[in-house]
């Protein structure tokens, strides 16, 4: 049976809804006049609905929110008796999405998704990549740290052992040039070899400076130097080098002398450095410029050129070359590989700023280079007079000073006497510290230079014998070690050894230590008796020479009030021969003993003076005086007061 359905809805049987019709209704009629309103409907969306929706007469069917898709709506009728007509009518719906969820929203989706993976991945791999750099870097950087260590450990280690047999090449070669009876040619020669070992010895220096400077344990030894003559000496150095090389090699001064404060070893190695470079890259000509002294923020300042007419230096590596192992190895560099560490500029500029000094670069690549050393000077005044005074003062002494070598190679022994000869010094030579045991004896040695290592008794074991041997132990010692040792260094020290002096050595340094040693101890002894109050403890520096000082001081103290205490009573209540006592207190105190002990009694005396509970008659016979008169002159000769005025002045210094 036909459905009466199919009528209405032929009219279409395709509908297309988009998403945005949130709302939509069908409505729907059966062809039935007779009694429109007894036929019944029930209606189905397909793909949505379970079940037929009974609706009874109504004849809209309303969806919302249906979702994308498609359906089928049917429809079916009753007739008028209630029956269903079999065959529902049908309509074909499709609701069509909204964009977002289009099959080309989805691939568009996959591909955003896609590409964001991608992008991060590599992102992720980028910083892996770059953490690993940086890692790599650290580990290289750190092999190359303890590359360099272990270079500079072997190259130190060989530095040490270059350095003794160096110095006994240096030291005999100083020897024989000294002995004027070489014909010129001969000396020229040996001049050469002077020069030339000096140069290794500086070499090999530099490295150990190099390892110094690291340490930052490194320090100038500022003095005042006549610095023109002192760079034309380092530049004739090199007049051999450019000699043999042909290169022209000059130098030009606008001052014929400039006294400035500086390290002239420190000034030497800087000035070397630069020269070495300079003669390594230039191709016709070196020139040393002493330019003029120039004020900047009210500073003077000396400057030193060094020219070169060499490869240059690319712009860009100015201020790397002076960074330490640096290399410049673009440009013109490529192709001159000349050897060397780099490390030269690094020291050069570490010590001029050690002088708080400056070290300048202009390069033009492939014309020249000059580096200039820029040093702060303070300009010179007049000497005041009283100096060179006291100086003829400490001539007029004029006993004989003793030094004693000990040293078991020959060559040096005979070169440090004669220098120290030359000194002004008596010699006393010993070829170990036995030897020189024997001889202590012999005169009242002002000095004792020791070589370290010596058959039979070495510097430490005589250094001890020495210092525990209250005849002996006031002599300053000097050590001399091959070896910048801190274990025999310290070991030196706590047997008592006055100073340290490491082979190879410049005989200016041996000096400069010598008259430190002597002049102090000197001093210590005008103190001593000029001031009252100065203590005789004062006077000596170990623990020796305390206990024998104190000792003496109380036997006197004991006999203070006894006129006719005498110096053999001190020897013998001493122990000790009256020679022997006499050598020591003069050594210690500069004063023979009979001037020692009244000296104490003075000193006593202005003691008792101060405290003002008795006359100064009494306190002369008190302290062991004759007379008071006697007293008033002894008092007023040693103090340049009388008691008097003693009393006086110290009054008034306690008043203010
Ligand atoms: P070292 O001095 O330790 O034996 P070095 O000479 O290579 O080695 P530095 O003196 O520190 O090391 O110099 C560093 C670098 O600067 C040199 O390698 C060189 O490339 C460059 N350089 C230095 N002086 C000059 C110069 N006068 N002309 C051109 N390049 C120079
Ligand atoms: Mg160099």
């Amino acid at each position: 049976k036909k459905s009466p359905l199919d009528k209405i809805i032929t009219y279409t049987n395709q509908l297309t809804l988009s998403h945005k019709q949130s709302m939509f209704s069908v409505e729907y009629a059966a062809l039935n006049y007779i009694a429109p309103n007894k036929t019944q409907y029930a209606y189905k969306m397909e793909g949505y609905d379970q079940d037929w929706n009974d609706v009874g007469s109504q004849r809209k069917a309303t969806y919302t929110n249906l979702p994308a898709g498609d359906y089928t709506f049917k429809v079916k009728a009753t007739d008028l008796n209630g029956n269903w007509y079999l065959h529902p009518a049908t309509i074909a719906l499709t609701i069509r999405p909204p964009f977002y969820r289009t099959t080309l929203a989805y691939i568009i989706y996959v591909l955003i998704i896609l590409s964001v993976i991608f992008f991060l991945r590599k992102m992720e791999i980028k910083k892996m990549k770059r953490k690993n750099k940086i890692k790599l870097e650290r580990a290289q950087v750190k092999k190359e740290h303890a590359f360099y260590k272990q270079k500079i450990d072997f190259f130190t280690s060989m530095a040490h052992e270059i350095r003794t047999p160096l110095s006994l090449i240096i030291a005999p070669l100083e020897k024989l040039i000294q002995s004027n009876h070489w014909r010129p040619k001969i000396k020229e020669q040996l001049t050469i070899m002077e020069d030339n070992s000096n140069r290794l010895l500086m070499l090999t220096n530099q490295l150990l400076d190099f390892r110094k400077m690291e340490s930052d344990v490194y320090e100038i030894q500022q003095e005042r130097i006549e610095i023109v003559s002192l760079v034309h000496q380092i530049f004739s150095r090199f007049s051999s080098i450019s000699y043999k090389k042909g290169i022209k090699y000059a130098i030009s001064s606008h001052l014929e002398s400039q006294e400035i404060e500086a390290d002239p070893e420190a000034l030497t190695k800087i000035l070397s450095n630069l020269l070495i470079n300079a003669f390594k890259f230039t191709r016709s000509r070196v020139e040393v410029r002493i330019n003029k002294p120039y004020t900047h923020k009210g500073k003077h300042y000396f400057s030193i050129s060094i020219e070169d007419d060499g490869i240059g230096i690319p712009k860009k590596e100015l201020s790397e070359v002076f960074k330490k192992f640096y290399q410049v190895s673009s440009g013109a560099h490529e192709y001159h590989n000349l050897g060397g560490n780099g490390i030269g500029l690094a020291l050069a500029k570490s010590l001029t700023e050690k002088h708080e000094g400056s070290l300048s670069i202009e390069s033009k690549e492939n014309i020249k280079t000059i580096f200039t050393v820029h040093l702060p000077f303070t300009p010179s005044k007049e000497q005041p007079t009283s100096a060179i005074l006291s100086k003829e003062e400490t001539e007029e002494e004029k006993d004989k000073q003793y030094a004693m070598i000990v040293e078991d190679d020959v060559s040096l022994l005979d070169f440090i006497s004669k220098n120290i000869e030359d000194e002004g010094f008596a010699v006393i030579k010993a070829k170990n510290g036995k030897d020189a045991m024997q001889q202590l004896e012999k005169e009242d040695i002002k000095i004792i230079i020791s070589d370290v290592m010596m058959p039979e008794m070495d510097g430490l074991a005589l250094c001890q014998r020495i210092k525990e041997n209250t005849n002996y132990s006031h002599i300053p010692v000097i050590l001399l070690t091959a070896r910048t040792n801190m274990e025999v260094e310290i070991e030196g020290i706590e047997n008592g050894a006055d100073a340290y002096i490491t082979k190879p050595f410049k005989w200016k340094h041996v000096m400069a230590i010598v008259n430190n040693l002597l002049t102090s101890r000197e001093q210590l002894k005008q103190k001593f008796s000029q001031y009252p109050f100065e203590e005789p403890g004062s006077l000596v520096t170990n623990i020796g020479d305390k206990k024998f000082v104190n000792q003496v001081t109380d036997l006197i103290m004991e006999h203070l009030d006894d006129p006719q205490f005498s110096v053999t009573e001190l020897s013998n209540e001493l122990a000790m021969s009256r020679s022997n006592l006499h050598k020591k207190l003069k050594a210690i105190s500069g004063h023979v003993p009979n001037k020692f002990i009244r000296l104490i009694r003075l000193k006593h005396a202005a003691k008792l003076l101060l405290q003002k509970e008795y006359s100064i008659a009494e306190i002369g016979y008190m302290t062991g005086f004759n007379s008071p008169s006697y007293f008033s002159k002894c008092f007023n000769l040693q103090f340049k007061l009388t008691p008097k005025e003693f009393v006086k002045k110290e009054n008034q210094k306690s008043n203010s």
